[in-house]
Parts: C-alpha cells; sequence; structure tokens
C-alpha cells in the first residue's frame, strides 16, 4: 500500500480568486512547486481532490477544466511535482448545466472521489494526508478515515469553527509550504 497527500486545488494550490478556469488566472501559491516536489521525494503519492461547480453553472466547461488542469500539470511536471492523479466533481444540485444538476455522490464534503483515489492507488488511509482550505475538504477525508488533516489559507478561524468536533484532529498551517517546513517536527 502507499501512503498519499491529497490536496484541495483552489486556496490550496493556486490563488483563489472564485472559479478559475484560465491559465492566465491560475497563480500557483508561494512555493507550494517546491512542496509538491518535496512530497514526493519522501515516497508520497500527490492526488488533487477538487470541487468544480463552476462546470455545472455553466462559468466554464468540462473541456475548459481539463485545459487548466494540463497547463497546472506541465508546469508541475517541469519541478518533478505533478499529481499522479487528479479527481473532480463537475456537479451541483443548483447547476444550469442540466447534466450536471444532480445532487452527487462526488462533491466534498462527500467522500466518492476519496473512495475511487483510494480504490486506484492503493492507499494506505492510516499514514495519509488530506489538505484543504474548507471545512468541508477535511470532512470529507475524515469520512474515509484519513489520518492527518491539515487546514490551511487565510480564514483558517471561521474554517476550523465549522468543524465541531473534528477541529480537535485538524492542523492549522499558513500555507502548504508552511505544513512542508514543519513536516519533520510534525511526521
Ligand atoms: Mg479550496
Ligand atoms: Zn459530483
Amino acid at each position: 500500500m502507499k501512503k498519499a497527500v491529497f490536496f484541495d486545488r483552489d486556496g490550496v494550490i493556486n490563488i483563489d480568486t472564485g472559479y478559475v478556469y484560465k491559465a492566465q488566472e491560475f497563480i500557483f501559491i508561494d512555493k507550494v512547486i517546491e512542496s509538491l516536489a518535496y512530497l514526493k521525494s519522501k515516497g508520497y503519492l500527490c492526488i488533487l481532490v477538487t470541487n468544480q461547480s463552476g462546470i455545472a453553472r455553466g462559468y466554464y466547461t468540462e473541456e475548459d477544466f481539463k485545459k487548466l488542469c494540463d497547463y497546472m500539470q506541465s508546469t508541475l511536471a517541469e519541478h518533478q511535482a505533478c499529481f499522479d492523479a487528479v479527481y473532480y466533481c463537475p456537479h451541483h444540485i443548483d447547476g444550469t448545466v442540466l447534466q450536471y444538476k444532480i445532487d452527487c455522490n462526488c462533491r466534498k464534503p462527500k467522500s466518492q472521489m476519496f473512495e475511487k483515489a483510494i480504490l486506484e492507488h492503493d492507499i494506505d488511509v492510516t499514514q495519509s494526508i488530506m489538505i484543504g482550505d474548507h471545512a468541508s475538504d477535511l470532512q470529507a477525508a475524515a469520512k474515509v478515515n484519513i489520518a492527518n488533516l491539515i487546514l490551511v489559507g487565510s480564514h483558517l478561524k471561521e474554517q476550523k469553527a465549522l468543524l465541531g468536533e473534528l477541529s480537535e484532529r485538524v492542523t492549522c498551517y499558513k500555507n502548504v509550504s508552511d505544513f512542508v517546513k514543519n513536516f519533520t517536527k510534525w511526521s
């Protein structure tokens, strides 16, 4: 079995300016590329798990998302930092594009994307980590028993408050790079 770090995308990998789908709007957060490369060098699979309701809302298409994903991956690959897998949820119950307007089982805080990833990559959840910037990211990861829950970003306090009892199991850092800096102490 393999250990993995699961990542949310917007607000964790790139600056979240809201429904980002163009390469020129995709700004990597400070030192996140080096952080991914470091975790991969330590034997972790890096897996992206992202809600993309902008597809259901008609703000951009699944093709647009995939194009941006290719851009992200090719940039990361130059630094030995690309994701080993990407899972995304294009759905939303209030969507305007009919084919995606469903109450699915993959949109976080639901856990279907994680279940799929764990199965497809033979992941040991007891050795794995989830890094997100919203309560829903960590709630989804907790459902599949991912052992280590990390909250990052600019709204730590309000997101932590949404976690209730689960907040006791969550560690907060400013960003992914800050987590990685503390990683040896922490692990
Ligand atoms: Mg996010
Ligand atoms: Zn979904």
